[in-house]
């Protein structure tokens, strides 16, 4: 599975967010293969297709596709150094696909700001350094261990070394690995995945706002600012009304709710939704009478890629993928109208999925 660690500085919303997240999540028995940890939370990926789905194929369950969120508590200036607990959190987050940055936004007398002072860029930019000073540490270990090896000749290990030598004088100012590896090669991306870079990850801002402070808001502006010079996705929430909507099931208390805020749905399925989103990710439907469920798959997976998310045999053993859109599922009333109409396709090996590809897989066990 994809999962995105949420970090930002003590007491900005980061558990409360956590929390209404984990209370949105979902049953973890009917998700036997996920090991849950008590700091993560499986949370289903919102999406009205397949109740569509479910409505033609009437099956026994109905399961969505899901994204782990992990409370990464604890970053705080210093971390880097090792101070603490610093260490264990940067290796929390060395473990996430993409990181979720909770930036506060709001005003409010009764919570403490850890530097006094609500300050967006300057929160922002207290957390970056100390993900740069990691890597930094982290790639001057390696660069003496490749240096080694690129004396003995060893071809990777002089790439990499050249690499790192790039990379290195780029974090001392301050900078993070994303805004250099974007003007460097694809060979050398590539290659820098083995680094295991924290600022390479992509990275979202949740700016947690004030139940007014959506708009007219100078901290969202200022953080809208940075977010787009760095390409990244900025989310506002109010984490605050955020934990109440959590607190209710679903339903028509819900419904009003929502509805009294203006909302068409919480805004909890923007920050999931933007977490797919992050890691270019889409989704797949299986749709048989026992079970009609979403998969999770990166954006130009082939069909035997798509498979091994169900199990690795699939994807050892495949034949070919049986396939008809989502859209056509819909419009003929299910598999047999859309094999009537020609929309049921067999493809194979180099079948690249598209989002809402309704799939069965045929394959050798
Ligand atoms: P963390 O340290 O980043 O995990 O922060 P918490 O989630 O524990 O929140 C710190 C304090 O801020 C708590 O007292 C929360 O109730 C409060 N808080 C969180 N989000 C909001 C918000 O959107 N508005 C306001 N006014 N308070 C909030």
């Amino acid at each position: 599975g994809f999962n995105c660690g949420i970090v930002g500085l003590p007491n900005v919303g980061k558990s409360t967010l956590f929390n209404a997240l984990t209370k949105a999540g979902i049953d973890a028995e009917n998700f036997p293969f996920c090991t849950i940890e008590p700091n993560s939370g499986i949370v289903p990926m919102p999406d009205p297709r397949l109740d569509a789905l479910s409505a033609i194929v009437k099956p026994q369950k109905t399961l969505p596709t899901t994204m782990e969120f992990v409370d990464i508590a604890g970053l705080v200036a210093g971390a880097s150094k090792g101070e603490g607990l610093g260490n264990k959190f940067l290796a929390n987050i060395r473990e996430t696909h993409a990181i979720a940055h909770v930036v506060r936004c709001f005003e409010d007398d009764n919570v403490i700001h850890v530097a006094n002072s609500v300050d967006p860029k300057r929160d922002i930019e207290i957390i970056d350094l100390e993900l740069i000073f990691a890597d930094l540490d982290s790639c001057e270990k390696q660069l003496q261990k490749v240096t080694r090896n690129a004396k003995g000749g060893d071809k990777d290990a002089i790439a990499q070394k050249a690499l790192l030598e790039q990379l290195i004088p780029h974090f001392s100012e301050g900078k993070p690995a994303r805004s250099l590896l974007k003007n460097l090669s694809p060979e050398e991306r590539q290659l820098a995945k083995g680094f295991h870079l924290l600022t390479n990850k992509p990275i979202m801002y949740i700016a947690n706002v004030a139940e007014d402070g959506f708009e007219n808001n100078p901290y969202l502006d200022t953080v809208n600012a940075i977010a787009a010079e760095e390409d990244a996705i900025v989310v506002p929430v109010c984490n605050k009304i955020e934990a109440e909507i959590a607190e209710l099931d679903d339903g028509e208390e819900k419904d009003m709710f929502l509805e009294s805020l203006g909302l068409e749905e919480p805004g909890l399925n923007r920050v999931i939704r933007a977490g797919y989103q992050l890691l270019d990710l889409q989704t797949y439907f299986t749709a048989g009478v026992k079970e009609v469920r979403a998969w999770t798959v990166k954006v130009g997976a082939t069909a035997p890629q798509a498979a091994a998310v169900i199990h690795t045999d699939f994807e050892k053993g495949f034949i070919r993928a049986e396939v008809v859109s989502y859209d056509d599922f819909i419009q003929y009333n299910g598999e047999a109208g859309a094999k009537e109409a020609g929309k049921w396709r067999l493809e194979g090996k180099e079948y690249i999925v598209k989002d809402g590809d309704v799939m069965h897989f045929r394959f050798n066990v």
